[in-house]
């Protein structure tokens, strides 16, 4: 019987070197905004109690209702791949007392997540976030922060056509008033709206923004907006936001109909969204969460931050990375045991002085492994024969004998 040809899981993918390389140059240039920025990294565990989502994330959510990966661990415990970074952090911050440091604690994180969603182009079941928050500050210079920290990386890795939506779901209290009157308009329209969206008046009216139903859709035309109730605090907090995004020469255009597929924001939300994405267009996107760290059993703690999808920011940019080539390539004349014993010995000297270097692993004939170095992008190739060691320039062609004691002078002119 033939043995069974296995596959990657449904809405899963194998990173390869190639997409690899993409990767690394967008994790490198976050990595280096963030640090510039303060935004120290901060690793938590790929699963965690399910609890911790169905309270963090919120019951009503699509998150929790539909897409978790839940299962029971050998000990009887309920146990969930993580499908978002916020309430872990915010799980780990109360764990280990953070709210003792000064405040706020900036922290950054990359990592792979879980959603058992329908997979299709930009929508997959294990993708990979990179985020920022800042936890400890009410301030809207934190809310500015973070948001420029986005634009700017975006504006770094030349992500093209992307635009900043804004809103502000005010406090708890406001948006729970807001909730009753959107419940009383929605129900008043009952018979116009989709199925989806009538089951949930109660559970979840908010998504009703999100709707692709016409029906559903008129009915949210009329329906009273967030936005045009913020009150006091929460009215001047959304409008400093405002100003010092507009100090900070960042765009953005106020949207009412925004909302987030989390329970957990307050305050200010918002959205980046590319035009090169098609149905899933939201590159990246967070908020403002001052509820969250005390319903995760810490002290009331106001909170800001965002996650962006890697393989979002990867279908919008569309680019390839080039390999970086090689400094060396060792290759032998003649196989035989001395000087296959002495690329061996060459190829780690070469490499501990900090220059990249292969040399043959499949027995190759000479022309096998001089085509080889060539397919690597190796600069050089050193040819070890019965005439000693050829140090040949694959650019130029040229060719000239070297000594193999002092390799690594030959070759970096005695700079490395
Ligand atoms: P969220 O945690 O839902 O606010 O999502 C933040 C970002 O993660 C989104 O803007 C997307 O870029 C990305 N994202 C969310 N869900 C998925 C998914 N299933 N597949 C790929 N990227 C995703």
């Amino acid at each position: 019987m033939a043995a069974p040809k296995y596959q990657a899981p449904r809405g899963t993918f194998d990173v390869l070197p190639e997409s690899a390389r993409v990767r690394g140059r967008i994790e490198r240039t976050a990595a280096e905004i963030f640090s510039r920025a303060g935004y120290e990294p901060i690793a938590t565990p790929n699963f965690e109690d399910t609890a911790l989502f169905e309270r963090g994330v919120g019951h009503s959510t699509d998150i929790v209702r539909k897409e978790m990966f839940t299962f029971e661990d050998k000990g009887g415990r309920s146990l969930t791949l993580r499908p978002e970074g916020t309430a872990p952090i915010c799980r780990a911050y109360v764990e280990h007392g953070m709210q003792q440091l000064a405040q706020p604690v900036k922290l950054s994180y990359h990592g792979p997540f879980f959603r058992h969603e329908r997979p299709q182009a930009g929508r997959y079941r294990q993708f990979h976030q990179l985020g920022i928050e800042a936890i400890g500050t009410e301030s809207p210079l934190a809310d500015a922060e973070v948001i420029e920290l986005l634009a700017e990386l975006l504006a770094e890795l030349g992500v093209p056509g992307v635009e900043l939506r804004l809103g502000s779901l005010g406090s708890l209290e406001t948006r729970q008033a807001y909730l009753e009157e959107l419940k009383a308009h929605l129900r008043a329209h009952e018979d116009e709206l989709a199925k989806e969206v009538r089951e949930r008046i109660e559970i979840n009216p908010l998504r009703a923004f999100d709707s692709d139903d016409a029906g559903t859709q008129a009915v949210m035309a009329t329906a009273p907006k967030l936005v045009e109730r913020l009150e006091g605090d929460d009215a001047e907090h959304f409008a400093e936001v405002r100003a010092l995004l507009d100090a900070a020469g960042v765009e953005y255009t106020i949207d009412p109909t925004l909302v987030r597929g989390l329970d957990y924001y307050t305050r200010t939300i918002f959205s980046f969204v590319c035009d090169r994405l098609g149905a899933q267009s939201e590159i990246g996107g967070g908020g403002r969460y001052d509820g969250l760290v005390e319903q995760l059993g810490g002290r009331p703690t106001p909170a800001v931050g965002w996650a962006a999808g890697i393989e979002r920011i990867m279908l919008a940019l569309d680019e390839e990375v080039a390999a970086d080539g090689r400094d060396v390539f060792i290759a032998v004349a003649e196989d035989d045991q001395a000087k296959r014993r002495l690329a061996m010995v060459l190829v780690g000297e070469l490499r501990k002085a900090g220059l990249s270097a292969e040399l043959d692993l499949a027995g190759r004939a000479l022309k096998g492994q001089l085509k080889q170095a060539d397919r690597i992008g190796a600069r050089r190739v050193l040819i070890l024969d019965d005439e000693g060691a050829q140090l040949r320039d694959m650019a130029s062609g040229e060719q000239r004998q070297v000594d193999t004691g002092k390799l690594v002078d030959e070759i970096t002119g005695g700079e490395a």
